[in-house]
């Protein structure tokens, strides 16, 4: 089983992240990738580097104008007065959460403070100069693990990083860019009929849901931590169903603060069963290891071999699958996490 990884994917070395009304170092840093790269080699993976597929895959899930605001917004916000060392939005328009299953089109301003808070949903993504190639590469590396499948692997593992579930069409936010699982299952439509992205992240892929809001080719399903005081909190509701012809191919499993292995366990189970009933032939697995008791952002108490019996449970449907890397921010739980849960995988899938 091969993984694929880009050197490119580190460029994007942010130094901004706001918590609690305070800007603190990113939980989201290049520092993650060695501690994947470790724990997937150490589990039998080989690593290969993606090739550059192009922007049409990307273009598939992103609007054009969003992808050209995330490559020129650096050097634009650059020449404002006293700019500061990356972007980071000062307004927002107003718009409800239901808004974003919609197309909004380019935005009316021009400037580049007004672009910066249309298409940047929180303080969480910081664009320096090395973000769009490193985003970019990060979408690639999704790409290049549909087309191992597409060749005929059975399973494959894109190190995403930066991560992507929580982007929209056209807007960044919780550490994401690209939805890089949602890119991934646009490359695989058309050979494979119906695709599951289930997603073990410990928060809602909100991008995720809203780009396949409407759709029933792709079933989105997420357990995830209850958004009512948690990111990313305008959505991840269990009455989120999805809509349109995508009515029932939307589920949501939000889980209390505090709970535990059993609780998570179960909530996957029932990703899993979706998926059986849905008849989809290809699966991706948006995978965080952030649910980890030991995670600075978790609310869960949720351990290392949690992460076992889901990899096993996810394996036994012994269908084509892509694990996406999410999130995952203790370094040491995401070594451990991710390692438990490929071998598990790999002991039923085989
Ligand atoms: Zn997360």
């Amino acid at each position: 089983m091969r993984y694929f990884f880009s050197d490119q994917q580190l460029s994007h070395q942010p130094k901004q992240y706001m918590v609690h009304g305070r800007i603190v170092d990113p939980f989201e840093n290049p520092n993650r990738a060695p501690k994947l790269m470790a724990a997937l080699e150490k589990a039998g993976l080989q690593r290969n580097t993606p090739k550059d597929y192009g922007r049409a895959p990307i273009l598939k899930v992103h609007a054009d104008h969003y992808v050209n605001f995330l490559e020129q917004a650096y050097a634009e916000f650059q020449k404002l007065p006293n700019a500061g060392p990356e972007v980071l939005p000062n307004v927002h328009p107003f718009r409800g959460a239901s808004d974003d299953f919609a197309d909004r089109g380019p935005p009316r301003v021009t400037g580049i403070i007004g672009r910066a808070g249309w298409y940047m949903g929180d303080m969480s993504c910081a664009t320096m100069a090395g973000t769009f190639a490193a985003a970019y590469a990060s979408a690639q590396t999704a790409i290049a693990g549909a087309k191992d499948l597409l060749s005929g692997a059975r399973a494959s593992f894109a190190l995403c990083r930066p991560p992507g579930h929580h982007a929209y069409r056209d807007r960044c936010s919780g550490f994401c860019y690209f939805n890089n699982a949602a890119i991934a299952a646009e490359a695989m439509l058309g050979t494979f009929k119906r695709v599951a992205i289930l997603d073990f992240d410990t928060h809602h892929g909100d991008g995720t849901q809203a780009i396949f809001y409407r759709r029933s080719d792709v079933l989105y399903g997420s357990v995830h931590t209850d958004p009512s005081a948690y990111y990313p909190h305008f959505a991840g509701y269990a009455d989120e169903t999805g809509a349109g012809p995508g009515e029932g191919a939307n589920l949501n499993l939000p889980l209390a603060f505090g709970a535990n292995d059993a609780d998570f366990i179960a909530a996957n189970q029932l990703l899993r069963d979706a998926a059986v009933a849905a008849s989809v032939d290809a699966l991706i697995l948006s995978a965080g290891w952030d649910a980890h008791r030991d995670d600075p952002l978790s609310k869960l108490d949720v351990s290392t071999d949690a992460y076992a019996r889901i990899g096993e449970l996810y394996g036994k449907l012994r269908l084509p699958t892509l694990i996406v890397q999410e999130g995952g921010y203790s370094l040491s739980a995401v070594e451990a996490a991710s390692h438990a849960f490929m071998t598990g995988f790999r002991s039923t899938h085989a």
